[in-house]
């Protein structure tokens, strides 16, 4: 059947029906607006042959939509005021499984596993802004098996994961979210989309997730941290804040060869480089221990 419920009128008569109590801890903003749902199903490609795995159903709005395009949806709420609820608005689809749990303790590769037989899956969400980052280097970092993300995020950190070298927003995030996939912005969407309002603007991503990590590199969790501690304080050049990580063993001078080596400057900083860059850094940061 058509979805119904993506319009302020049927929401407000399923919350008054269950007496539903929003819970901010949660990060509970539901979506209102039928053309951004619409927008979301079309950026996420879903048919019929697709296994979509959602995060954070709340009365089911986006999983009616995505039962109707998708083979099958498996959707994960923590919140347990919200199931029978969600048992009531998905009656009519088959091919949904709803889970009680909390998504950073759910084993999402055993899930795509047993459910879509290992094949990649498509994950889609209004994403609980509090635990965006968690959630989507989760997915990343435990290697499920997934083909895309499409997500609702904060706008201001749809442009953070979007930024290339040089751009205000760009950073750790970035580098992070490039290193697994293509980003892609689809849409902004304003707060009068959701109730109750957010208070900040949104916007739906979409990350196309690479077979291969963007770039190669001998060590990666050495790169992320050599990443980390080049945007923990901005100003700082690439020379002071790496070799002031005591955890990364660094100092002074083997930065300072590396980047001659690199044929950069000794003052530039974390911000000037790319994700290739980083990681060339770091596989000759190696050849110097
Ligand atoms: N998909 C619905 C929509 O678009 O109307 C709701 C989106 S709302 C922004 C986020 C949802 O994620 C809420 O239903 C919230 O209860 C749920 N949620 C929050 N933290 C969660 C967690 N750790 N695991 C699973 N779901 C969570």
């Amino acid at each position: 059947p058509e979805p119904r419920l993506g319009n302020p009128k049927n929401t407000i008569e399923i919350l008054q029906k269950y007496k539903f109590v929003f819970q901010k801890k949660f990060g509970q903003n539901f979506l209102i607006d039928e053309h951004v749902l619409d927008k979301i199903i079309s950026a996420a490609g879903i048919g019929s042959d697709d296994f979509v795995v959602e995060i954070g159903p709340g009365i089911g709005t986006m999983t009616q939509y995505l039962a109707y395009a998708a083979r099958g949806v498996a959707a994960v709420e923590i919140d347990k005021a919200l199931i029978p609820i969600l048992q009531d608005t998905l009656s009519l689809y088959d091919n949904v499984t709803v889970i009680n749990e909390d998504v950073l303790k759910v084993d999402l590769k055993k899930l795509a596993d047993e459910m879509n037989e290992g094949k990649p899956v498509k994950v889609v969400a209004n994403l609980p802004y509090y635990i965006t980052t968690p959630i989507i280097m989760g997915l990343f970092e435990s290697h499920v098996p997934v083909e895309s993300i499409t997500v609702m995020v904060q706008k201001e950190v749809a442009d953070r994961m979007q930024a290339d070298p040089g751009n205000k927003n760009y950073g750790a995030l970035s580098l992070a979210v490039q290193y697994y996939a293509e980003p892609y912005i689809v849409a902004n969407v304003p707060p009068n989309c959701f109730m109750p309002r957010p208070n900040v603007g949104s916007a739906v991503i979409r990350l196309d997730v690479h077979k291969d990590p963007a770039v190669k590199v001998k060590d990666e969790s050495l790169m992320f941290g050599i990443i980390r501690a080049s945007f923990n304080q901005r100003r700082k050049t690439l020379q002071n804040s790496i070799s002031h990580d005591p955890k990364l063993g660094i100092d002074k001078d083997m930065v300072a060869a590396v980047l001659e080596e690199m044929g950069l400057s000794a003052t530039v900083r974390g911000e000037a480089l790319s994700l290739a860059q980083f990681a060339e850094f770091t596989d000759r940061v190696l050849s110097h221990k």
